[in-house]
Formats: structure tokens, sequence, C-alpha cells
């Protein structure tokens, strides 16, 4: 007992050096290359200053400081609500969006052979899937459709003479939400290199606000790139475009069907 006192002084500061270490660490590597690190920077100077009329015992300026810090909390949670939304979005337990496989594979079929169509036609197109954060905000500033997908409905929006041609289309499980959709644009600048318009930013952008997947098909190039949480894979090729979006929505079905085939092969196995 008296050694587990005698461990206690060291410990509990050895306990909170490594707790603040491991938030720091965390939250700089979110943070880094964002906007939030210009911010950071002023927020150390003010918190240079704070300290500093602490020690010196500024009545006046501790008060000043004391209500700023209550006022720049809240401004902070502000500026950085996406920033918050996508590191709360990460903690959660991703769902799958599509429930069934064949449903999932036809879709897929479809969506590839759209999209590899505009792409040697050279059809300008963004294609946004959604996850599991809405994307309603959007898709209510843009015009609704709520239509069953199918690749010639996706390629007539795309086309030059469509009304609906400009902006992105909404993908919710096999529906298109919505048409013309406006996105933000990106603004992560280690992502973006001089080729990048704003079709490509938009593409990006989306996926720094929300965790829904982008699909851009270049007009000038016939590219095709894929966006998820911020990162920007550019010429995805025919036949890994299906494998990336696999792995990505694979339905709960697919992962129980390996479940349970390992669960028979173990049985199997032991019987044996
Ligand atoms: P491309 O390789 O196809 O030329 P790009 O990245 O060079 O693409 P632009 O040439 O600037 O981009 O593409 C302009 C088109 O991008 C617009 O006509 C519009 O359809 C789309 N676009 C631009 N901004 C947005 C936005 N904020 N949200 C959705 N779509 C947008
Ligand atoms: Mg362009």
């Amino acid at each position: 007992m008296s050694i587990v006192h005698a461990f206690i002084p060291v410990l509990i500061p050895a306990i909170e050096i490594f707790a603040i270490a491991f938030v720091l660490y965390h939250l700089l590597s979110f943070f880094w290359n964002t906007r939030a690190m210009d911010l950071a920077a002023g927020t150390l100077v003010f918190l240079v200053f704070f300290s500093l009329a602490n020690w010196l015992n500024f009545p006046v300026l501790q008060t000043i400081m004391r209500y700023f810090v209550n006022a720049a909390v809240i401004g902070l949670l502000i500026i950085f609500q996406p920033e918050l939304r996508v590191a709360l979005s990460k903690l959660s337990m991703k769902g799958k969006k599509y429930e069934k496989l064949t449903e999932f594979d036809k879709f897929l079929d479809g969506l590839c052979n759209s999209v590899y169509r505009m792409s040697e036609r050279r059809i300008g197109a963004i294609i946004i899937l959604e996850n599991q954060d809405s994307l309603d905000e959007y898709a209510a500033k843009a015009v609704l459709l709520n239509a069953h997908f199918s690749s010639e409905l996706v390629e007539s929006i795309f086309m030059n003479s469509s009304p609906l041609h400009d902006g992105a289309v909404i993908v919710r499980g096999t529906t298109v939400l919505a048409a013309a959709v406006i996105l933000p644009l990106a603004d992560d600048t280690s992502q973006i290199t001089r080729s990048m318009g704003t079709r490509h930013r938009a593409g990006l952008g989306i996926t720094q606000h929300s965790d829904a997947l982008s699909i851009v098909v270049s007009e000038e190039t016939g590219k095709v790139s894929i966006a998820r949480e911020g990162i920007m894979t550019r010429g995805v090729r025919a036949d890994r475009f299906k494998g990336v979006l696999r792995s990505l929505f694979t339905p709960q079905e697919e992962s129980s069907t390996v479940r349970s085939r390992l669960q028979k092969w173990l049985g199997a196995w032991r019987h044996s």
C-alpha cells in the first residue's frame, strides 16, 4: 500500500503529461496544413499575453482577457464547425448506405458505365455519393429530382445542352436526389494543383465538409477522379473504379457472407 502511495505523486503527472501529449498530437495532425494552423499561431500569442497578465497580476487586463476567452471559444466552435464535423464523424462508426448486394452491384455497373462513357466523350461531370452525413442542405438549394438511378439519366443530365448540366448530381443510395448542385470549393491548398479548376475544387470541397464520396469527370482531359475525406485520386482507370467504390461502400450482406463462409470453413476444419 505504501509503495502505491509513494508512486502516486509521480504517476499522476506522468499520466497527465501522456494525456496532454496524446491530445496535442492528434489535434496537430488533424489540423496540420489546414486554415486552423494559421489561427493556432494567433491563439498561441494570445495565450502568452494571458499568462503574462496573470503572472504580473494586472487585474483589468486579466478580466478583459477572461471575457475574451469565453467569446473566443464560441467563435472557434463556429469557425471550425466543418473541421469539427469531419472529426466527429470520423470518431463514430460509419454504417453503409447500401443494404442489398445485388442492388449495389447493379447500381455500381450503371454508375461505372455512365462515368466512363462520359469520360470517353469528354463530358464534364460531378457525381456525389452521399454516405452517413446528410447532404440535404446542398440538395435543397438545387433542383430536386428524387429519381431512380440510371446511367441514361445521369448522362443526359450532364449533356451540355441540358439545363441541369452545370453543377453536381447528388446520389443517395440508388436515388438521384438532386442536380445542378453548387458545392463548397476546397480550401486545402496542398491538394490543389494549377490544373485544377472549379469542378475539381468543388468535387474535393464536399469531401472536406462531409463523409461523401465524389466522382469527377474532366471535360478537358476525360480523366476520372475520386475524392474522399479531403483526398483526391486522379486518373482512376475503369478497371479500378468499381474496386475502389466496392471497398468503401460494400453492403453489410457481403461482410456477413464472408463471416459465415469463414465460420463454415472453421467448423469444417474443427470436425475434420
Ligand atoms: P474540367 O477538367 O472538366 O475542365 P475543371 O476542374 O478545370 O474541370 P472548370 O473548367 O472550371 O473546372 O469547370 C467548370 C464547371 O464546373 C462548371 O461549368 C460547373 O459545372 C462545375 N462547377 C464549378 N463550380 C462548381 C461548384 N461550386 N459546385 C458544383 N459544380 C461546380
Ligand atoms: Mg477546366
